[in-house]
């Protein structure tokens, strides 16, 4: 049997856990804020070893999320839901409908879509029970969000470039991927036809086997990651990682990749720019995604050709939230979370038309 109890988080619009032993679920959805619109964010399935463990994570990605959005001006807060689950092992149909009977319960102040652990498969599953998710690989919704995640990093990844180097060519720059699943090797294929030498590391040994045999990229452990010598640290797996043990490792001059939270706290962007090391915010560089999906809630309908010229301008974002860092003398996380926050207390980007679901 199906159970949803309410968890009173400070700062938080509605956290809820989801239980169902007979159909293998254990879920937490955070919705973080509403003021410019409903909730939208993935659903992350991962083998958590305590539900606190899952229940921090999922806090920290929804409130993520309201600032992405916010900085993006979709018209959508900030939510996230994960599953307490091995992706490899565990997911079923009917693990899916149950979680999506938890998303259903919320009537729309949450919308679904995909992470790491799920795909657009996934999603069909969860649209059989709930009409309030995205990211479908149907005619109207808009698809795997990665392919815009990873064309937005690519595009920051530029930026970073022009900064440092004056030019945003990335021809013989050396980038560092974290993590080949559906964001990171599409990144890195971008990144070889650029012309970048790339250095790979993921724990799934068969996700190596294409980026270095098709771009010739070297092979790292993954634990060697942070400290890789390189032009460029692309993490694009999970998130924390950057913390007060490994910035001072850190060999390379700049930090642009897809995962969300990299910095285990926003303290470390202090850290970061002592070091002199530039970093590209994880929220506004992996955009893409979450640009994609709001498409699919336009009034004329889903156009990828105008979200690419939308998630293109990460480019320029990046480049001005770079240049207000110089000239204020502050991390560029923290210029970052500025302009979410004088948007969201402006309601700059407020969602003026609600998006009808149908049933
Ligand atoms: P994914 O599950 O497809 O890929 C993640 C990869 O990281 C997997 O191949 C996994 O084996 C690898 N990995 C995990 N731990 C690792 C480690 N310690 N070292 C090396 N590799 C490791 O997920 P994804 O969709 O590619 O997302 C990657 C990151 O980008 C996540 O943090 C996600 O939240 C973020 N993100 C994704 C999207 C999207 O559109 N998919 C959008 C925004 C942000």
């Amino acid at each position: 049997m199906l159970t949803i109890k309410e968890i009173l988080i400070p700062g938080y619009e509605k956290v809820i856990e989801g239980l169902d032993p007979a159909r293998g679920l254990h879920c937490f959805i955070a919705i973080h804020n509403i003021t410019l619109g409903p909730s939208l964010g993935g659903t992350r399935i991962h083998a958590y070893h305590t539900p606190e463990e899952a229940l921090q994570d999922v806090l920290r990605l929804a409130k993520a999320m309201t600032y992405k959005s916010a900085v993006v001006e979709d018209g959508l807060g900030g939510g996230k839901s994960v599953i307490i689950a091995d992706p490899h092992k565990d997911k079923t149909p009917e693990l899916l409908h149950a979680f999506a009977e938890v998303v259903d319960s919320l009537k729309g102040m949450y919308i679904a879509a995909e992470d790491v652990g799920t795909n657009t498969d996934d999603m069909k599953l969860i649209r059989q029970r709930t009409p309030y998710v995205c990211a479908l690989s149907t005619d109207k919704s808009s698809g795997d969000p990665s392919r815009f995640t990873a064309w937005g990093i690519y595009r920051g990844i530029q930026a970073v470039a022009k900064k440092l180097w004056g030019s945003p060519s990335l021809l013989n720059k050396t980038v560092a991927i974290q993590g080949l699943g559906n964001v990171g090797g599409k990144l890195a294929n971008w990144l070889f036809w650029e012309g970048a030498n790339l250095i790979v590391a993921d724990i799934d040994a068969k996700l190596t086997h294409l980026p270095i045999h098709d771009f010739g990229a070297k092979l790292i452990p993954p634990e060697q990651f942070c400290q890789t010598e390189c032009d460029i640290l692309a993490p694009c797996a999970l998130g924390g990682i950057f913390n007060a043990q490994s910035i001072p490792l850190l060999r390379c001059q700049a930090i642009a990749g897809g995962a969300n939270n990299q910095l285990s706290d926003w303290e470390q962007g202090h850290l970061l720019l002592e070091r002199n090391i530039l970093y590209a915010p994880d929220y506004i560089i992996n955009a893409g995604g979450i640009i994609n999906a709001a498409g699919e809630f336009e009034p004329g309908g889903y156009n990828p050709k105008n979200v690419r010229s939308q998630v293109s301008l990460i480019y320029d974002h990046l480049l001005s939230i770079f240049d207000k860092a110089e000239v204020e003398h502050k991390p560029t996380n923290v210029v970052a979370d500025e302009i979410a926050e004088y948007n969201l207390t402006n309601r700059i980007g407020k969602r003026s038309q609600p998006i009808t679901f149908k049933k």
